[in-house]
């Protein structure tokens, strides 16, 4: 029983928002890998182990390995809906809406998303709108914003087919090494090679591959072996195989030595090392951020904005917020509020808090109801303003917190008999 499911929690560098409860603890976390060319080198901190020495396999290792997985992948993978077609955009699809997911979340949105998008063209010539919508709920909404854009230049560059090889592949937007090779290798057989955190573990213990995530030393090595295994018969299936392996044998913690079927060929099995490699990863603590954000009722409808394209929460529709102080006075997260918005507002009360835990940041939005002489609708400060109607509201793309911060605000009556 293995999959590309549980390898979920592929983090990745434009992963900002939380999805929806399940995906926020995965059988298998792991930790993106990214390639030489995508991440900058970094300097050893005191304390890291040495830089990684490149480590090169004999053919036999590597045939040791090759073999035996790939029989074991054959026995053990799973019936999931993305292996039943060949279609490079639903595949893609897969590979886009897996990162940072769980499998069994992924499913349904996977297929409401293809019923409604079913191919590219009618990805690309979608409102970013309505693919934000379609993709409520998933979390990591630069992940839709990217599929969106890419999705037009496929259309544009290639006449709504995808290019068949990695190396075209990673000049669409959103397309990093490992979705270059997910999508090359399962789609089209290509020999191209992919590491995400669960092959990477695999490769450490395997092939006593020494270092930390981000050890550019490491990565490389890294990404030699996934180059110098890929080739072959079957490189999608292999890949699959390597993944699934990680996610569900050679786990973080525990790992099923007894059942593995490459525990001959793993040199930290043999030398007692399994529990050392790779050797954990120190986490950074996340940062707080705090957000003013404005419940402004008006005749049935609140005031809700669309944030920039860039940065957290990118593109998505929120009740207007302004960053403030953890510790700001409300009188001082008014003033952010109307500065925001370039009017004037008055502080009607405040309506409690929400807090939400995202990958890098402890998030708090304070509730405020205000109201004012004059309703904005535009400013510098938001792509757009609109006035809706929490059913209206239901079909703009919104963050989960910000969903559970309109929730919230909802359930003090704010609009009753307004
Ligand atoms: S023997 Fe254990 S550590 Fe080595 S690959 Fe298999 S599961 Fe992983």
């Amino acid at each position: 029983m293995t999959s590309r499911s549980a390898r979920a929690k592929r983090v990745t560098s434009d992963a900002q928002v939380p999805p929806k409860g399940p995906v926020t603890k995965t059988r298998a976390p792991v930790t993106a890998v990214a390639p030489p060319d995508e991440a900058p080198a970094r300097k050893p901190r005191a304390g890291r182990p040495p830089a990684a020495p490149l480590v090169a396999p004999t053919p036999e290792h590597l045939a040791s390995v090759r073999g035996p997985l790939l029989d074991w992948y054959d026995r053990n993978r799973r019936d999931l809906p993305w292996r039943r077609t060949k279609d490079p955009y639903a595949i893609w699809l897969s590979e886009v809406m897996l990162q940072q997911t769980q499998v069994s979340t992924v499913i349904p949105y996977w297929e409401r998303f293809l019923k409604r998008f079913p191919t590219a063209r009618a990805l690309a010539s979608a409102p970013l709108d309505d693919v934000l919508a379609g993709w409520k709920g998933l979390g990591y909404y630069s992940r839709a914003r990217n599929l969106h854009r890419a999705a037009q230049e496929v259309v544009a560059r290639f006449g709504g087919a995808l290019p068949s090889t990695a190396a075209a592949l990673l000049e669409l937007p959103g397309f990093g090494r490992y979705t270059a090779g997910a999508v090359a290798s399962i789609a089209f057989g290509e020999e191209a090679p992919l590491v995400d955190g669960n092959v990477a573990r695999v490769f450490a213990r395997v092939f006593e591959v020494e270092g930390l995530p981000g050890d550019r030393q490491r990565e490389a090595t890294l990404w030699a072996l996934a180059a110098a295994l890929v080739k072959g018969k079957r490189p999608g299936d292999l890949n699959q195989a390597l993944m699934e392996h990680g996610a569900t044998t050679c786990r973080p913690e525990n790992p099923l030595c007894l059942l593995c079927p490459v525990r001959t060929a793993c040199v930290a099995f043999r030398k007692g090392r399994v529990d050392e490699l790779p050797p954990a990863k120190v986490r950074a603590t996340p940062k707080k951020l705090t957000l003013a954000v404005a419940v402004w009722p008006h005749a049935g409808t609140l005031l809700f904005a669309r944030r920039a394209d860039a940065g957290l929460f990118g593109g998505l529709w929120e009740l207007p917020g302004a960053e403030i102080a953890d510790d700001a006075p409300d009188t001082e997260a008014r003033a952010r509020i109307a500065a925001a918005l370039g009017v004037e507002v008055k502080l009607e009360g405040a309506l409690g808090a929400v807090k939400r835990q995202l990958t890098h940041r402890d998030l708090t939005l304070r509730l405020l109801r205000v109201s004012g002489a004059r309703r904005p609708t535009s400013t510098p400060a938001f792509q757009e303003l609109r006035w809706c109607t929490p059913a209206d509201a239901a079909s703009l793309g919104m963050s989960t917190a910000m969903q559970r911060a309109l929730d919230a605000a909802l359930t003090t009556g704010v609009l009753a008999g307004g």
